[in-house]
């Protein structure tokens, strides 16, 4: 009888073992160290693999490839298309035969070297979803370059990566490491934009794109810039990145390119410089891993300090807000609200706790706010019923929550990312988008009353004239019908 392939609807138990079987046990035990569990043992948002691919996608002669089930990989290109990606995503397909014969390892072999060109691409990313993980296709096994193209492999399943935030790290740690290693064994391609001899700082983390460059406004004083950012852009910025003085830890899940930064020989900085007191805290410790005198660390505070609480002081909040997202940025986020004057009893991120958000869990803590690591979209929703904040920021599912509610609600991802928030320029921007929603409140009052009733089971949807009603008798005749079903099954088992 052949083997059947692991459905990928088996469950983290069954799939983490089926993995293991297949030979991936160093795989799994790397996973479940970097990135631990939480209360949940599915992710509660989109494909984590999801945060691979957007990396790969966005970096320049970057080719990358999915393996994984039709329905997966549907999704995932989907979703890269909506968030704007203007590449193709490579696509090896498999069926229950090539992948229990061994058969799909060699396509996707076939797939690397047909799409290794090095007047196209620098590397090659081939990423094992959840069943070609659990079934222990070997992608450590394909060529380490083909041609001068790199060839990297990364397993990013949903059951081992809970959240595609961390699904970044593991793209962007392969690739700190490929690089780190090329460094070490010789010289490596010059990166552009390198000015010799200038220190810098590499900023981890997504970032909204003014911020890097506020971040670097903030470090001039001390005679520090800043390095490619990581995730990286383009292949030779992780070479910059890694040649930096020091690495700023500013989303704190990076596990392993954290691990790649040490390793490199590099001080890592957890936290953020957001709001005056974070700042400070922040280029203290950005200037003492650095080396630097307190001196020339004072004259950098001396020039942001001020302007931060001038554009705090200019848009103070005041308003009970919770933060929930899987960004990793949240507690940055709750730091800045709660300096600007806005009570924050509740901050939860998807993210595990790790040591780079250590400082900013005690600052909150110490105010007031419970943190919650590895939020459940059920905890999430727990404390923004609880606390009836003015203005919830969150997941899409907490914001449709909330409206039902009559709470106002900004979509974290999409509002709260995509402004800045280091230096003065998130000082002065959080509170413009606080401001706003909390004075709809009352709207958001009437549109429940109006609605009521409207979409919940039993009303859903719409009628010619008003809302739909049960056809007379309808219900009575179903109960009946499954009582009569059911003893009629009774009476054949008996
Ligand atoms: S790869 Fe795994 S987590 Fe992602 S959509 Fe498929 S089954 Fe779900």
């Amino acid at each position: 009888m052949a083997t059947e392939a692991p459905s990928c609807h088996g469950g983290r138990e069954t799939m983490l073992d089926a993995a293991r079987t297949a030979g991936k046990s160093e795989q799994v035990a790397r996973m479940l160290a970097d990135y631990p569990r939480g209360p949940h043992d599915q992710p509660q948002s989109m494909c984590p693999a999801f945060g691979s691919l957007r990396v790969g996608l966005r970096m320049r002669r970057t080719a990358t490839i999915l393996s994984g089930s039709a329905c997966c990989v549907y999704g995932l290109t989907f979703t890269s298309h909506f968030y704007g990606a203007k590449r193709t995503v490579g696509y090896v397909p498999f069926n229950s035969e090539s992948l229990v014969t061994g058969k799909l390892f060699e396509d996707i072999r076939e797939a690397v070297h047909e799409t290794a060109r090095p007047a196209d691409y620098d590397t090659v990313i081939v990423i094992n979803l959840c069943v070609p993980t659990a079934s222990g296709v070997p992608l450590d096994l394909l060529p380490k370059q083909i041609d001068g193209v790199r060839i990297i492999g990364i397993d990013v399943p949903g059951f081992g990566v809970p959240t595609h935030a961390e699904a970044k790290d593991v793209l962007a740690g392969a690739m700190l490491r490929y690089a780190r290693n090329e460094a070490e064994a010789g010289p490596v391609a010059r990166p552009r934009n390198l000015v010799d001899g200038e220190p810098t700082v590499a900023l981890i983390g997504e970032l909204f794109p003014a911020d890097p460059m506020g971040v670097a406004a903030l470090l001039a004083p001390m005679g520090l810039a800043v390095a490619p950012q990581t995730p990286a852009r383009e292949w030779r910025d992780l070479y910059a990145a890694l040649d930096c003085e020091v690495a700023a830890a500013v989303h704190p899940f990076y596990t392993a390119s954290i691990r790649e930064f040490r390793a490199a020989g590099r001080p890592v900085v957890g936290s953020g410089p957001v709001g005056v007191e974070g700042t400070e805290a922040w280029l203290n410790a950005i200037g003492r891993a650095a080396g630097l005198p307190q001196s020339r660390i004072d004259l950098a505070l001396g020039k942001a300090l001020p302007a931060i609480r001038a554009a705090l002081d200019a848009a103070p909040i005041k308003a009970r807000v919770t933060v929930s997202g899987y960004e990793g940025s949240e507690l940055l986020v709750a730091r800045l609200l709660v300096e600007a004057g806005a009570e924050v009893p509740y901050v939860g991120t998807a993210c595990p706790r790790t040591e780079w958000s250590e400082a900013d869990r005690a600052w909150l803590a110490s105010r007031g706010t419970h943190v919650q690591y590895r939020a459940s979209l059920e905890q999430d929703m727990a404390a923004m019923l609880e606390v009836k904040p003015d203005l919830a920021l969150g997941t899409t599912p907490l914001v449709q929550k909330a409206k039902e509610q009559g709470i106002p609600a900004l979509y974290f991802t999409n509002m709260v990312s995509a402004r800045p928030l280091f230096g003065p320029a998130g000082a002065g921007s959080m509170a413009a988008i606080v401001a706003a929603q909390t004075r709809g409140r009352e709207r958001f009052g009437r549109m429940v009353s109006f609605f009521e009733g409207v979409g919940t089971p039993d009303g859903a949807g719409y009628g010619f004239r008003e809302k739909p009603v049960d056809p007379p008798g309808f219900r009575d005749r179903q109960r009946k019908l499954r009582a009569a079903k059911a003893k009629a099954e009774e009476a054949v088992g008996t």
